[in-house]
Protein backbone atom coordinates (compact mmCIF):
# COMPACT_ATOMS: atom_id res chain seq x y z
CA UNK A 1 0.00 0.00 0.00
CA UNK A 2 1.37 3.52 -0.99
CA UNK A 3 2.18 6.00 1.78
CA UNK A 4 1.61 9.71 1.01
CA UNK A 5 2.78 12.81 3.19
CA UNK A 6 1.40 15.90 3.58
CA UNK A 7 1.71 18.65 5.99
CA UNK A 8 -1.71 19.04 6.79
CA UNK A 9 -4.88 16.54 6.11
CA UNK A 10 -8.30 17.69 6.86
CA UNK A 11 -10.85 14.66 6.73
CA UNK A 12 -13.84 16.21 5.33
CA UNK A 13 -14.91 18.95 3.08
CA UNK A 14 -17.79 21.20 5.19
CA UNK A 15 -17.92 24.38 6.66
CA UNK A 16 -15.42 23.61 8.94
CA UNK A 17 -12.55 21.45 6.66
CA UNK A 18 -13.06 24.35 3.90
CA UNK A 19 -12.64 27.32 5.92
CA UNK A 20 -9.47 25.58 7.48
CA UNK A 21 -7.92 24.65 4.36
CA UNK A 22 -8.23 28.11 3.18
CA UNK A 23 -6.60 30.07 6.36
CA UNK A 24 -3.50 27.30 6.28
CA UNK A 25 -3.40 27.56 2.58
CA UNK A 26 -2.63 31.55 3.57
CA UNK A 27 0.00 30.58 5.45
CA UNK A 28 1.47 28.63 3.07
CA UNK A 29 0.86 25.07 4.11
CA UNK A 30 0.99 22.08 1.97
CA UNK A 31 -3.10 20.85 2.43
CA UNK A 32 -4.33 17.55 1.67
CA UNK A 33 -8.65 17.30 1.89
CA UNK A 34 -10.53 13.84 2.15
CA UNK A 35 -13.82 14.16 0.89
CA UNK A 36 -15.91 10.35 1.15
CA UNK A 37 -18.93 12.21 -0.98
CA UNK A 38 -19.39 14.08 -4.19
CA UNK A 39 -20.18 17.66 -4.32
CA UNK A 40 -23.44 19.16 -4.58
CA UNK A 41 -24.79 17.22 -1.72
CA UNK A 42 -27.53 17.98 0.10
CA UNK A 43 -26.66 18.83 4.05
CA UNK A 44 -28.40 20.41 6.82
CA UNK A 45 -27.73 23.99 8.84
CA UNK A 46 -29.00 26.11 6.05
CA UNK A 47 -29.03 29.23 8.83
CA UNK A 48 -25.82 31.53 9.33
CA UNK A 49 -25.09 33.90 11.92
CA UNK A 50 -23.67 37.22 10.98
CA UNK A 51 -20.54 36.42 12.99
CA UNK A 52 -19.85 33.43 10.44
CA UNK A 53 -19.04 36.17 7.99
CA UNK A 54 -15.99 37.48 9.73
CA UNK A 55 -14.38 33.83 9.04
CA UNK A 56 -15.65 34.11 5.87
CA UNK A 57 -13.81 37.37 4.79
CA UNK A 58 -10.80 36.07 6.98
CA UNK A 59 -10.89 33.09 4.88
CA UNK A 60 -10.96 35.16 1.54
CA UNK A 61 -14.38 33.14 0.61
CA UNK A 62 -17.05 36.05 1.12
CA UNK A 63 -16.83 37.57 -2.18
CA UNK A 64 -17.97 33.83 -3.34
CA UNK A 65 -20.35 33.75 -0.88
CA UNK A 66 -22.12 37.01 -1.75
CA UNK A 67 -22.07 36.19 -5.60
CA UNK A 68 -23.93 33.25 -5.33
CA UNK A 69 -27.22 35.38 -4.37
CA UNK A 70 -28.04 33.54 -1.55
CA UNK A 71 -31.03 34.64 0.77
CA UNK A 72 -30.46 37.61 2.59
CA UNK A 73 -30.83 37.65 6.41
CA UNK A 74 -30.96 40.37 8.88
CA UNK A 75 -32.48 38.63 11.88
CA UNK A 76 -34.43 36.16 13.72
CA UNK A 77 -38.52 35.91 14.14
CA UNK A 78 -39.98 34.03 16.65
CA UNK A 79 -43.73 32.86 16.87
CA UNK A 80 -46.05 31.18 19.56
CA UNK A 81 -49.59 30.95 19.76
CA UNK A 82 -50.46 34.00 18.26
CA UNK A 83 -47.07 36.16 19.48
CA UNK A 84 -44.81 37.37 17.34
CA UNK A 85 -41.41 39.10 18.41
CA UNK A 86 -38.51 39.74 15.55
CA UNK A 87 -35.15 40.80 16.64
CA UNK A 88 -32.87 43.15 13.55
CA UNK A 89 -29.03 41.55 14.32
CA UNK A 90 -28.08 44.84 13.14
CA UNK A 91 -29.16 46.11 16.40
CA UNK A 92 -26.89 44.25 18.50
CA UNK A 93 -24.42 45.38 21.30
CA UNK A 94 -20.95 43.84 19.28
CA UNK A 95 -19.13 45.17 17.17
CA UNK A 96 -19.10 43.19 13.94
CA UNK A 97 -20.93 42.16 10.64
CA UNK A 98 -25.12 42.49 11.26
CA UNK A 99 -26.35 40.73 8.05
CA UNK A 100 -25.77 37.43 6.84
CA UNK A 101 -27.65 34.90 5.02
CA UNK A 102 -29.28 31.54 4.31
CA UNK A 103 -28.07 29.43 2.18
CA UNK A 104 -28.89 26.06 0.57
CA UNK A 105 -25.64 23.62 1.78
CA UNK A 106 -25.45 21.76 -1.37
CA UNK A 107 -24.70 25.04 -3.00
CA UNK A 108 -22.37 26.72 0.39
CA UNK A 109 -20.42 23.86 1.00
CA UNK A 110 -19.55 23.72 -2.82
CA UNK A 111 -18.63 26.99 -2.88
CA UNK A 112 -16.73 26.83 0.21
CA UNK A 113 -14.69 23.62 -1.22
CA UNK A 114 -14.08 25.39 -4.69
CA UNK A 115 -12.84 28.12 -2.57
CA UNK A 116 -10.51 26.09 -0.75
CA UNK A 117 -9.31 24.35 -3.35
CA UNK A 118 -8.94 27.64 -5.59
CA UNK A 119 -6.71 28.65 -2.52
CA UNK A 120 -4.38 25.94 -3.32
CA UNK A 121 -5.56 22.99 -1.44
CA UNK A 122 -5.72 19.80 -2.98
CA UNK A 123 -9.11 18.28 -2.46
CA UNK A 124 -9.83 14.69 -3.36
CA UNK A 125 -14.08 13.76 -4.07
CA UNK A 126 -14.86 10.23 -3.38
CA UNK A 127 -12.23 9.23 -0.90
CA UNK A 128 -13.01 8.10 2.00
CA UNK A 129 -11.10 7.49 5.76
CA UNK A 130 -11.70 4.25 6.93
CA UNK A 131 -9.23 4.02 9.51
CA UNK A 132 -7.05 6.84 11.75
CA UNK A 133 -3.82 6.17 13.99
CA UNK A 134 -2.38 9.05 15.87
CA UNK A 135 -0.53 7.21 18.36
CA UNK A 136 2.84 7.67 16.16
CA UNK A 137 4.79 10.82 15.95
CA UNK A 138 3.02 11.79 12.75
CA UNK A 139 -1.05 11.14 12.23
CA UNK A 140 -1.74 8.42 9.80
CA UNK A 141 -4.79 7.52 7.92
CA UNK A 142 -6.57 4.86 5.90
CA UNK A 143 -8.33 5.83 2.61
CA UNK A 144 -10.13 4.27 0.01
CA UNK A 145 -11.10 5.80 -3.39
CA UNK A 146 -13.62 5.19 -5.27
CA UNK A 147 -12.22 2.44 -7.37
CA UNK A 148 -11.46 0.37 -4.12
CA UNK A 149 -8.13 1.34 -4.01
CA UNK A 150 -6.74 2.19 -0.79
CA UNK A 151 -3.69 3.84 1.15
CA UNK A 152 -2.51 5.82 3.25
CA UNK A 153 -1.53 9.49 4.58
CA UNK A 154 1.03 10.74 6.66
CA UNK A 155 0.93 14.25 8.20
CA UNK A 156 2.28 16.41 10.45
CA UNK A 157 -1.09 17.90 11.54
CA UNK A 158 -4.07 16.30 11.11
CA UNK A 159 -7.81 18.00 11.46
CA UNK A 160 -10.55 16.17 11.27
CA UNK A 161 -13.86 17.72 10.13
CA UNK A 162 -15.76 15.31 9.66
CA UNK A 163 -19.07 16.24 10.76
CA UNK A 164 -21.48 13.96 12.20
CA UNK A 165 -19.68 11.04 11.21
CA UNK A 166 -17.30 12.17 14.03
CA UNK A 167 -14.24 9.87 13.04
CA UNK A 168 -11.70 10.69 15.37
CA UNK A 169 -14.24 10.48 18.60
CA UNK A 170 -15.62 7.32 17.52
CA UNK A 171 -11.84 5.81 16.44
CA UNK A 172 -10.01 7.08 19.73
CA UNK A 173 -13.18 6.38 21.94
CA UNK A 174 -13.56 10.38 22.59
CA UNK A 175 -17.03 10.72 22.52
CA UNK A 176 -18.96 11.67 25.86
CA UNK A 177 -22.99 11.31 26.11
CA UNK A 178 -24.35 15.16 25.68
CA UNK A 179 -26.56 16.27 28.82
CA UNK A 180 -29.75 17.26 26.26
CA UNK A 181 -32.27 15.06 26.22
CA UNK A 182 -32.19 12.78 22.58
CA UNK A 183 -34.30 15.09 20.24
CA UNK A 184 -34.39 14.96 16.48
CA UNK A 185 -35.47 17.02 13.65
CA UNK A 186 -37.43 15.97 10.57
CA UNK A 187 -37.55 18.27 7.81
CA UNK A 188 -37.57 18.93 3.76
CA UNK A 189 -37.42 22.06 1.37
CA UNK A 190 -40.75 23.55 0.39
CA UNK A 191 -41.65 25.44 -2.46
CA UNK A 192 -43.74 28.29 0.45
CA UNK A 193 -45.87 30.11 -1.65
CA UNK A 194 -45.74 32.42 0.71
CA UNK A 195 -47.27 36.12 -0.11
CA UNK A 196 -44.75 38.99 -0.09
CA UNK A 197 -45.93 41.26 2.77
CA UNK A 198 -47.96 38.29 4.71
CA UNK A 199 -48.53 39.18 8.55
CA UNK A 200 -46.31 37.42 10.96
CA UNK A 201 -43.48 36.91 8.16
CA UNK A 202 -40.02 38.53 6.91
CA UNK A 203 -37.76 36.02 4.40
CA UNK A 204 -35.04 38.49 5.18
CA UNK A 205 -35.31 36.28 8.62
CA UNK A 206 -35.60 32.58 10.31
CA UNK A 207 -39.00 32.04 12.21
CA UNK A 208 -38.94 30.03 15.01
CA UNK A 209 -42.22 28.81 15.99
CA UNK A 210 -43.20 26.88 18.92
CA UNK A 211 -45.59 24.80 19.49
CA UNK A 212 -48.88 25.85 20.84
CA UNK A 213 -49.23 23.24 23.47
CA UNK A 214 -45.23 21.93 24.10
CA UNK A 215 -42.75 24.77 24.61
CA UNK A 216 -39.81 22.30 23.58
CA UNK A 217 -41.02 21.37 20.69
CA UNK A 218 -40.49 24.29 17.62
CA UNK A 219 -40.65 24.56 14.12
CA UNK A 220 -38.17 26.15 11.92
CA UNK A 221 -38.64 28.22 8.61
CA UNK A 222 -35.87 29.58 6.79
CA UNK A 223 -36.74 31.12 3.09
CA UNK A 224 -34.46 31.31 0.31
CA UNK A 225 -34.04 33.20 -2.14
CA UNK A 226 -35.60 31.24 -4.99
CA UNK A 227 -38.92 30.87 -3.51
CA UNK A 228 -38.51 27.76 -1.30
CA UNK A 229 -37.83 27.61 2.39
CA UNK A 230 -36.15 24.60 4.50
CA UNK A 231 -38.94 23.44 7.23
CA UNK A 232 -37.85 21.52 10.17
CA UNK A 233 -39.32 20.51 13.76
CA UNK A 234 -37.60 19.67 16.54
CA UNK A 235 -38.83 17.70 19.28
CA UNK A 236 -37.36 14.85 22.09
CA UNK A 237 -37.63 11.57 20.03
CA UNK A 238 -40.31 9.93 21.91
CA UNK A 239 -42.61 12.84 20.55
CA UNK A 240 -41.79 12.20 17.03
CA UNK A 241 -42.12 8.39 17.68
CA UNK A 242 -45.69 9.35 18.13
CA UNK A 243 -46.62 10.04 14.26
CA UNK A 244 -46.47 7.40 11.71
CA UNK A 245 -46.10 7.50 8.07
CA UNK A 246 -43.69 8.64 5.82
CA UNK A 247 -41.38 11.01 7.28
CA UNK A 248 -43.33 14.10 4.96
CA UNK A 249 -46.38 12.58 6.57
CA UNK A 250 -45.24 13.43 9.66
CA UNK A 251 -43.75 16.25 9.32
CA UNK A 252 -47.37 17.60 8.06
CA UNK A 253 -48.92 16.41 10.55
CA UNK A 254 -47.04 17.90 13.29
CA UNK A 255 -47.13 21.30 11.21
CA UNK A 256 -51.03 20.98 11.01
CA UNK A 257 -50.94 21.61 14.72
CA UNK A 258 -49.95 24.99 14.39
CA UNK A 259 -52.27 26.97 13.36
CA UNK A 260 -50.47 30.04 12.30
CA UNK A 261 -47.57 27.77 10.37
CA UNK A 262 -50.10 26.18 8.57
CA UNK A 263 -52.09 29.04 7.55
CA UNK A 264 -48.79 30.84 6.19
CA UNK A 265 -47.56 27.83 4.42
CA UNK A 266 -51.58 27.00 3.05
CA UNK A 267 -50.66 27.05 -0.16
CA UNK A 268 -46.80 25.23 -0.12
CA UNK A 269 -45.97 22.58 -2.60
CA UNK A 270 -43.99 19.43 -0.75
CA UNK A 271 -41.91 18.20 -3.43
CA UNK A 272 -38.76 16.24 -1.71
CA UNK A 273 -39.34 13.66 0.47
CA UNK A 274 -38.40 15.21 4.01
CA UNK A 275 -36.23 13.31 6.00
CA UNK A 276 -35.12 12.83 9.93
CA UNK A 277 -31.74 12.99 11.62
CA UNK A 278 -32.15 11.78 15.65
CA UNK A 279 -29.61 12.13 18.39
CA UNK A 280 -27.31 14.74 16.78
CA UNK A 281 -26.13 16.10 20.09
CA UNK A 282 -22.79 15.24 20.66
CA UNK A 283 -19.59 15.72 23.09
CA UNK A 284 -15.84 14.78 23.72
CA UNK A 285 -13.48 14.63 26.21
CA UNK A 286 -10.85 16.41 24.22
CA UNK A 287 -10.86 18.62 21.78
CA UNK A 288 -7.41 17.80 20.23
CA UNK A 289 -4.55 15.74 20.86
CA UNK A 290 -0.91 15.31 19.79
CA UNK A 291 -0.71 16.41 16.45
CA UNK A 292 -4.66 16.70 15.93
CA UNK A 293 -7.59 18.69 16.69
CA UNK A 294 -11.54 18.18 16.21
CA UNK A 295 -13.55 20.83 14.11
CA UNK A 296 -17.09 21.52 13.82
CA UNK A 297 -18.94 19.25 14.48
CA UNK A 298 -16.67 16.77 14.91
CA UNK A 299 -15.65 17.57 18.13
CA UNK A 300 -19.26 19.06 19.93
CA UNK A 301 -22.95 19.50 18.93
CA UNK A 302 -25.24 21.42 20.99
CA UNK A 303 -28.59 21.74 19.39
CA UNK A 304 -29.83 23.65 16.41
CA UNK A 305 -32.23 26.28 17.63
CA UNK A 306 -30.38 29.50 17.32
CA UNK A 307 -28.55 28.12 14.36
CA UNK A 308 -24.68 28.33 16.09
CA UNK A 309 -23.53 25.41 14.30
CA UNK A 310 -21.49 26.69 10.73
CA UNK A 311 -20.75 29.55 13.27
CA UNK A 312 -18.77 27.11 15.40
CA UNK A 313 -17.67 25.37 12.90
CA UNK A 314 -15.55 28.37 11.46
CA UNK A 315 -14.38 29.31 14.90
CA UNK A 316 -12.72 26.14 15.92
CA UNK A 317 -11.33 26.26 12.27
CA UNK A 318 -9.86 29.59 12.52
CA UNK A 319 -8.77 28.76 16.11
CA UNK A 320 -6.83 26.01 15.13
CA UNK A 321 -5.51 27.55 12.07
CA UNK A 322 -3.76 29.79 14.61
CA UNK A 323 -2.45 27.48 16.46
CA UNK A 324 -0.36 25.80 13.74
CA UNK A 325 0.35 29.13 12.19
CA UNK A 326 2.40 29.16 15.95
CA UNK A 327 3.43 25.19 15.79
CA UNK A 328 4.84 25.27 12.63
CA UNK A 329 6.86 28.44 13.56
CA UNK A 330 9.19 25.93 15.91
CA UNK A 331 6.65 27.63 19.04
CA UNK A 332 5.60 24.62 21.42
CA UNK A 333 1.75 24.84 21.48
CA UNK A 334 -0.84 25.09 24.06
CA UNK A 335 -3.58 23.66 22.30
CA UNK A 336 -5.94 24.13 25.68
CA UNK A 337 -4.80 27.30 26.00
CA UNK A 338 -5.12 28.24 22.11
CA UNK A 339 -7.82 25.99 20.97
CA UNK A 340 -10.07 23.86 23.29
CA UNK A 341 -10.81 26.65 25.88
CA UNK A 342 -11.70 29.23 23.68
CA UNK A 343 -13.79 27.18 21.59
CA UNK A 344 -15.57 25.85 24.23
CA UNK A 345 -16.09 29.39 26.20
CA UNK A 346 -18.86 30.86 23.55
CA UNK A 347 -20.16 26.98 23.05
CA UNK A 348 -21.01 27.24 27.03
CA UNK A 349 -22.38 30.60 26.32
CA UNK A 350 -24.49 29.05 23.32
CA UNK A 351 -25.25 26.34 25.92
CA UNK A 352 -26.50 28.43 28.55
CA UNK A 353 -29.33 30.24 25.84
CA UNK A 354 -30.00 26.67 24.56
CA UNK A 355 -31.16 25.04 28.17
CA UNK A 356 -32.67 27.82 28.85
CA UNK A 357 -34.66 27.86 25.62
CA UNK A 358 -36.27 23.86 26.57
CA UNK A 359 -37.05 24.82 29.98
CA UNK A 360 -38.89 27.92 28.62
CA UNK A 361 -36.88 30.42 30.43
CA UNK A 362 -35.63 32.13 27.46
CA UNK A 363 -38.75 31.97 25.54
CA UNK A 364 -40.10 34.28 28.49
CA UNK A 365 -37.52 37.01 28.07
CA UNK A 366 -37.96 37.15 24.12
CA UNK A 367 -41.79 37.00 24.49
CA UNK A 368 -42.21 39.69 27.75
CA UNK A 369 -44.04 42.57 26.74
CA UNK A 370 -41.56 45.26 28.59
CA UNK A 371 -38.00 44.63 27.35
CA UNK A 372 -35.15 46.65 28.64
CA UNK A 373 -33.42 48.19 25.05
CA UNK A 374 -30.40 48.03 26.03
CA UNK A 375 -30.41 44.38 27.74
CA UNK A 376 -32.02 43.54 24.07
CA UNK A 377 -29.03 44.58 22.24
CA UNK A 378 -27.01 42.03 24.27
CA UNK A 379 -29.37 39.14 23.68
CA UNK A 380 -29.49 40.33 20.25
CA UNK A 381 -25.52 39.82 19.76
CA UNK A 382 -25.40 36.36 21.35
CA UNK A 383 -28.36 35.39 18.75
CA UNK A 384 -26.45 36.56 15.44
CA UNK A 385 -23.54 34.25 17.05
CA UNK A 386 -21.42 36.96 19.03
CA UNK A 387 -20.83 34.18 21.97
CA UNK A 388 -17.04 35.37 22.08
CA UNK A 389 -17.34 38.40 23.02
CA UNK A 390 -16.63 39.18 26.65
CA UNK A 391 -17.66 42.56 26.61
CA UNK A 392 -21.04 41.45 26.86
CA UNK A 393 -22.28 40.54 30.55
CA UNK A 394 -24.62 38.08 28.95
CA UNK A 395 -21.63 36.28 26.82
CA UNK A 396 -19.17 36.64 30.27
CA UNK A 397 -21.48 35.65 33.18
CA UNK A 398 -23.99 34.08 31.15
CA UNK A 399 -25.75 31.67 33.54
CA UNK A 400 -26.28 34.10 36.44
CA UNK A 401 -27.43 37.19 34.03
CA UNK A 402 -29.88 34.50 32.43
CA UNK A 403 -31.20 33.46 35.45
CA UNK A 404 -31.81 37.45 37.26
CA UNK A 405 -33.61 38.25 33.45
CA UNK A 406 -35.46 34.59 33.53
CA UNK A 407 -36.30 36.02 37.50
CA UNK A 408 -37.63 39.24 36.01
CA UNK A 409 -39.72 38.33 33.14
CA UNK A 410 -41.51 35.46 35.05
CA UNK A 411 -42.72 38.32 37.79
P1 LIG B 1 -20.29 18.79 7.90
O1 LIG B 1 -20.92 19.95 7.24
O2 LIG B 1 -21.16 17.69 8.33
O3 LIG B 1 -19.18 18.22 6.92
C1 LIG B 1 -18.51 17.03 7.17
C2 LIG B 1 -18.00 16.43 5.86
O4 LIG B 1 -17.14 15.32 6.16
C3 LIG B 1 -19.12 15.87 4.99
O5 LIG B 1 -19.08 16.46 3.72
C4 LIG B 1 -18.86 14.37 4.96
O6 LIG B 1 -19.19 13.78 3.73
C5 LIG B 1 -17.36 14.30 5.21
N1 LIG B 1 -16.93 13.02 5.79
C6 LIG B 1 -17.54 12.33 6.78
N2 LIG B 1 -16.89 11.20 7.04
C7 LIG B 1 -15.83 11.15 6.19
C8 LIG B 1 -14.78 10.20 5.97
N3 LIG B 1 -14.71 9.09 6.67
N4 LIG B 1 -13.87 10.47 5.01
C9 LIG B 1 -13.94 11.62 4.27
N5 LIG B 1 -14.92 12.53 4.43
C10 LIG B 1 -15.86 12.31 5.39
N6 LIG B 1 -26.05 25.09 11.76
C11 LIG B 1 -26.19 26.38 11.43
O7 LIG B 1 -25.21 27.11 11.41
N7 LIG B 1 -27.42 26.88 11.12
C12 LIG B 1 -28.55 26.12 11.16
O8 LIG B 1 -29.64 26.63 10.87
C13 LIG B 1 -28.43 24.76 11.55
N8 LIG B 1 -29.50 23.96 11.59
C14 LIG B 1 -29.34 22.63 11.93
C15 LIG B 1 -30.46 21.80 11.99
C16 LIG B 1 -30.32 20.46 12.37
C17 LIG B 1 -31.53 19.58 12.47
C18 LIG B 1 -29.03 19.94 12.66
C19 LIG B 1 -28.85 18.53 13.06
C20 LIG B 1 -27.93 20.77 12.57
C21 LIG B 1 -28.07 22.12 12.21
N9 LIG B 1 -26.96 22.96 12.14
C22 LIG B 1 -27.13 24.28 11.83
C23 LIG B 1 -25.61 22.47 12.38
C24 LIG B 1 -24.82 22.27 11.10
O9 LIG B 1 -25.45 21.28 10.32
C25 LIG B 1 -23.42 21.81 11.41
O10 LIG B 1 -22.94 22.43 12.53
C26 LIG B 1 -22.43 22.07 10.28
O11 LIG B 1 -22.83 21.37 9.14
C27 LIG B 1 -21.04 21.62 10.72
O12 LIG B 1 -20.14 21.66 9.67
P2 LIG B 1 -18.90 20.68 9.64
O13 LIG B 1 -17.99 21.23 8.60
O14 LIG B 1 -18.37 20.46 10.99
O15 LIG B 1 -19.48 19.24 9.19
Amino acid sequence: ERIEQTQVLIVGAGPAGSVAAALLRQQGRQVLMLEKQHFPRFSIGESLLPQSMEYLEKAGMLRAVVEAGFQYKNGAAFARDGAYTTFDFRQKSSPGWGTTYQVQRAVFDDVLAREAARAGAELRFGHEVLSVDVAGERPCVQVRDEAGETYQVQADFLLDASGFARILPRLLDLERPSRFPVRGAIFTHVHDGIVPGAAGFDRNKILITVHPRHKDVWYWTIPFSNGTCSLGVVAERSYLEQYTGTESERLKAIVAEDPGLSKLLANARWEMPARQIVGYSANVDSLWGRNYALLGNAGEFLDPVFSSGVTIAFKSASLAADCLARQFAGEEVDWEAGFGRPLRAGVDAFRAFVESWYAGGFQKIIFHPAQNPSVREMICSILAGYAWDLSNPYVAEHKRRLAVLEELCSA
